[in-house]
């Protein structure tokens, strides 16, 4: 086992009983304090966040004998690129220092300095994504789309099972859990029988995913095989893909996604290492047909790792609408970059990858509103007595993550995003 999963590991930074940030987490990610400073990276414990550039310049790391600049950069991209050898050793390090019984850091004069409380800091975009791709890999999820759109007795097109299905999104439109989004405008066709029209989305939706990040590159020519796919992302995220149902209705055809979905997406804060989420993973659903060899994997690659989504209303009252769960998907993460690449599709660190819409076998745990309210036939009723069939203006959507195992809660946060009306 790797110690710092250790489940038996307490902090003498205090840690509550539903924090998702146990000793045993260690994420990684980019904060500021102030408004006039830069971001730098940080790890989190408890409800404390550690700026570890200072425990770098500090010399904490001196043992590990690395280039510490990495940890004053407004990304990820620097640290995640000194490879999996290095950022381990950096998660065992900070694992040993904050656990009970070590004073190195606790005795610190510049205590204070290194430790923040997670109110005082404002979270960044984690990592620069070069390139952004999103997959179709949820059974359920694209078994109920294709009883809409299409027909029950032939929901999953024919390549469903062969091929994890997915399109190139756009990067620039990814946005960090707080990033207010405006309702996106488009072209519509809301009646069969008359013209287009423009305006803004009627129809706003939500996806709940999970998105992990690239943490090697390769080269253009080089395929990643699903045995070493693990070696190359870095960490994983909770990704809500905002979707424009009414836009996304009208364009898709012949070329899939395009401006319902590129409006924006978001992404939480905080990147939990793969090796944190080692103890979370399980088996998948058994895949028949069988897949071709380059698909085929060994050990259990999916990850038992709930998923909240929450509907909050402009004053405050909120509403639980979901619970899925990742390990729901049908294509797992090393064949969904192990397929990525099997053209030769070069990678990048930093790229993200997401896993489309999570949903379950049962109502509710659906990962959409499209789903949870059945392209709107079974609205949702709200605790202030409105009701949701997609998202209103002045809406919060929370997206959450936490597994349990060996008695340790470990999460992801959440990522939190309002909408706002559309802008002109
Ligand atoms: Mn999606």
């Amino acid at each position: 086992m790797i110690n710092a999963n250790n489940p038996s590991l307490k902090s003498w930074i205090e840690v509550s009983s539903e924090s998702d940030f146990p000793i045993q987490n260690i994420p990684f990610g980019i904060f500021k304090l102030g408004t006039n400073s830069d971001g730098r990276v940080g790890t989190r414990i408890g409800d404390k966040v550690i700026d570890l550039s200072v425990v770098a310049e500090l010399g904490f790391f001196a043992e590990l004998n690395i280039d510490i600049s990495v940890f004053f950069d407004s990304s990820l991209n620097g640290f995640i690129g000194l490879g999996k050898d290095v950022t381990r050793a950096v998660r065992e390090r900070i694992s040993e220092l904050f656990q009970d019984g070590n004073s190195e850091v606790k005795n610190s004069d510049e205590l204070n300095r290194i430790v923040l409380d997670v109110d005082q800091v404002e979270m960044l975009l984690p990592v620069e994504i070069g390139d952004y791709t999103d997959f179709y890999s949820s059974e359920q999820h694209a078994y109920n789309v294709g009883c809409m759109f299409r027909d029950p007795n032939n929901a999953l097109l024919p390549n469903w099972k062969h091929i994890p299905v997915g399109y190139h999104g756009r990067a620039s439109s990814i946005v960090v859990s707080g990033t207010p989004l405006h309702r996106p405008k488009g072209q519509q066709k809301p009646n069969d029988d008359e013209p287009p029209v423009f305006g803004p989305c009627k129809l706003l939706d939500f996806e709940l995913e999970m998105a992990f990040i690239v943490g090697k590159s390769t080269e253009l020519g080089d395929s990643v095989t699903t045995a070493d796919a693990e070696d190359h992302i870095f960490g994983v995220c909770v990704f809500n893909d905002w979707s424009a149902r009414d836009i996304q209705k009208w364009e898709y055809v012949p070329l899939g996604p395009f401006l319902a979905k590129n409006f924006g997406s978001s992404v939480s804060p905080w990147v939990v290492t793969l090796d944190a989420l080692e103890p979370f993973k399980v088996a998948g659903s058994k895949q028949d047909p069988k897949v071709l060899p380059y698909l085929e994997f060994e050990g259990d690659k999916n990850y038992n790792i709930n998923l909240d989504v929450i509907i909050e209303t402009a004053e405050g009252q909120s509403k639980q609408v979901t619970r899925s769960n990742f390990k729901y998907m049908y294509w797992n993460m090393c064949q969904q970059l192990a397929h990525h690449t099997a053209n030769g599709c070069n990678i990048n660190v930093g790229d993200i990858m997401a896993s489309g819409t999570i949903s379950g076998p049962e109502e509710g745990e659906y990962g959409s509103m499209l789903e949870i309210s059945w392209r709107g036939t079974k609205p949702v009723p709200m605790p202030d007595g409105t009701e949701r069939k997609f998202i209103h203006d002045g809406d919060s959507v929370v997206m959450r993550g936490f597994g349990e195992a060996n008695g340790i809660r470990l999460g992801f946060g959440e990522v939190r995003t309002k909408v706002l009306p559309a802008k002109g």
